[in-house]
């Protein structure tokens, strides 16, 4: 049996965070791991400041709700859905992904969690675990499951290494030339090639 694994942020959706800035013209809200090495102060950050502009979590959600999946993402999600079980593995939070996974129809998603007061202030972040990308392939590989998963950036990599194949989608250059054992690609078309590919499974477009 196979599984394929998504990545969403940069292969479904575009960047939650940087669109959101975007839409709410906060600019401090587009500082990213590169900018902030610590996540954990990256993240306090980024709710002190969603606090200090008086964003509650559906004030939030309803900017979210705005976005778009990227063009081509939803037939694309229905096309692996029809060949493959799919779960998507990311380090967004399931309280700010829930509009744009509707409007992907609520494909299997493991991410991370919000916690908000009585307020619906959002006060904390949760990790479901550490390196949890790999971790869920390595937690399939135990039952018997191969994986196939794709992601565009530095925290897909171990993700893309444990797993039976990995693609890169819409990777930077500076990825693609780091991690040349992967294949890489930049449309759905060829994405779905490479996963007929990696596939031990005669299946077809
Ligand atoms: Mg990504």
């Amino acid at each position: 049996m196979e599984v394929a694994c998504l990545d969403l942020e940069g292969v479904l959706i575009p960047e939650i965070w940087i669109e959101f800035a975007n839409k709410t013209g906060i600019e401090e809200l587009k500082a990213t791991t590169r900018d902030i090495p610590d996540y954990d102060v990256l993240m306090k950050q980024r709710l002190r400041i969603l606090d200090e502009n008086g964003f509650k979590l559906q004030d939030i959600q309803e900017v979210i709700a705005t976005l778009k999946p990227l063009d081509g993402a939803i037939e694309f999600v229905n096309w692996l859905r029809e060949r493959f079980q799919v779960i998507i593995l990311s380090d967004t939070f399931y309280e700010f992904s829930q509009p744009l996974m509707r409007q992907l129809g609520f494909p299997t998603l493991f991410c991370h969690r919000l916690e908000t007061d009585e307020e619906g202030r959002v006060v904390n972040y949760h990790l479901r675990q550490a390196d949890p990308k790999r971790q869920s392939i390595r937690a399939l590989q135990t039952i018997y499951y191969r994986t196939i998963a794709a992601g565009d950036s530095y925290n897909d990599t171990t993700m893309l290494a444990e797993a039976d194949a990995g693609i890169l989608f819409k990777a930077p250059q500076n990825v693609i030339e780091e991690f040349p054992q992967f294949p890489a690609v930049h449309e759905y078309e060829d994405l779905k090639k490479e996963f007929l590919k990696a596939s031990n499974r005669d299946l077809t477009l």
